[in-house]
């Protein structure tokens, strides 16, 4: 039987395993953290990735019901932008990400061996495995060790590695009864979206221009905030402050080529790391799982099947990243009369496309 072994348990390195697994692959998952577990707080999951986890048979990934309200864009008065019904978006699936990470684990079968607190520190392979720590062997390693990846480190020494975008994201979690369809407030280089999760809770999330490692917390983002429009103030109030998460967004803006070295693979943030605009990282590592599957189910040979992993993966997200950091630069703009073109612009088109739609 061939083996593999996954080098992180986060939400790419979990849904990897599961691939494997469903292609008859012997997996070992390696984990640093000594449980294994995902903190945070929501996570979206656009059409494209439930329908990779359902392929894999991961179960409970749904919508929540539907809220009569509209959702979209709005100013931070309140003022409407743009409404996603006109422009005709689907909206993802908004869960917690424990949650998410707890739904994909739970399809770990006996073909699946978790070892953590073990800390990927060495990698080295040659033309029939690749070597662990001296310590453990595998046909193949899927190197899903996020954004400060040790592996990537090892492979591509010369590669810059993560970059930071000048901006740094709040998430909280607020138990609050809310009548808001949800969405996005854009105002000066400082952002706040909000959407109900599947459990019926409020995630929420906010950014703001700041050189790196200078902090924040809860009584940050509500003095910045709290007078912006209803629901935000009563979200911010009804979130727990010692459970708001506070991270500076880095990514890996020059493209990282390949995405296979030989029997190692990159997988998620590991490969292909993206601001958050968009609210595809997470998304775009199940993605890759769903595509390793896709590639080795068909397979005869391993090196034909991860050079069309690479193909694909790498096509498809770069291009995620490079939107991703517009849509934050476009969405992090201080100047008035800036702001003022941009959400001209994007009320314009929204109405085109609403026009556009009822042709
Ligand atoms: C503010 C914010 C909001 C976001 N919102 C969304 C969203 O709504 N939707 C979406 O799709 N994406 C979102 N993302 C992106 C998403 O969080 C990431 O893309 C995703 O978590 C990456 O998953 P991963 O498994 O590749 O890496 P990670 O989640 O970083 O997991 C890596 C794992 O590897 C382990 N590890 C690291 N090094 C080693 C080692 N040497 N040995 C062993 N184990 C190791 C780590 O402990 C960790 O468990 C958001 C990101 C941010 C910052």
């Amino acid at each position: 039987m061939s083996t593999a072994i996954v080098v992180g348990a986060g939400i790419g390195g979990v849904t990897a395993a599961v691939a494997l697994q469903r292609c008859g692959w012997q997996v070992t998952v390696l984990e640093r953290a000594a449980e294994l577990g995902e903190v945070g707080a929501g996570i979206s999951v656009w059409p494209s990735a439930v329908a990779v986890l359902e392929e894999l048979g991961v179960k409970g990934v749904e919508k929540a019901a539907a809220i009569s309200k509209p959702a979209g864009m709005r100013k931070p008065n309140g003022r409407w932008v743009v409404k996603a019904a006109d422009l005709g978006v689907e909206l993802p699936v908004m869960i917690h990400r424990a949650q998410l990470h707890d739904l994909i684990t739970d399809e770990f079968g006996p073909g699946i061996t978790v070892r953590t607190g073990y800390a990927v520190t060495k990698i080295t392979q040659d033309d029939t495995g690749v070597t662990i720590n001296d310590d453990l062997r595998a046909d193949l390693v899927v190197a899903a060790d996020g954004i400060r990846s040790v592996i990537r480190q090892t492979l591509y020494p010369e590669y810059k590695g993560p970059r930071y975008s000048g901006y740094t994201a709040y998430r909280g979690i607020a138990d609050v009864q809310i009548d808001d369809g949800g969405g996005e407030t854009w105002g000066r280089g400082q952002r706040f979206g909000f959407a109900r999760l599947i459990d019926g809770r409020i995630y929420w999330y906010a950014t703001a221009n700041q050189s790196a490692g200078q902090g924040g917390d809860h009584a940050t983002v509500t003095k910045e905030l709290g007078e912006w429009h209803e629901p935000i103030p009563t979200i911010l109030a009804g979130t727990p402050p010692e459970a708001v998460l506070q991270n500076d967004i880095h990514d890996l803006s020059v493209p990282l080529v390949p995405f296979v070295q030989g029997r190692v693979l990159l997988l998620g943030d590991a490969a292909h790391a993206m601001t958050p605009n968009l609210g595809r990282g997470a998304c775009s590592a199940i993605e890759d799982a769903g595509a390793l599957a896709r590639h080795l189910a068909g397979a005869t040979d391993l090196g034909t099947a991860l050079a069309a992993y690479d193909r694909e993966r790498r096509k498809a997200t770069t291009q995620l990243v490079r939107r991703s950091r517009g849509i934050g630069r476009v969405g992090q703009v201080e100047n008035r009369v800036v702001c003022a073109i941009r959400d001209g612009l994007f009320a314009f088109g929204g109405k085109l496309v609403s026009l556009r739609r009822r042709k």
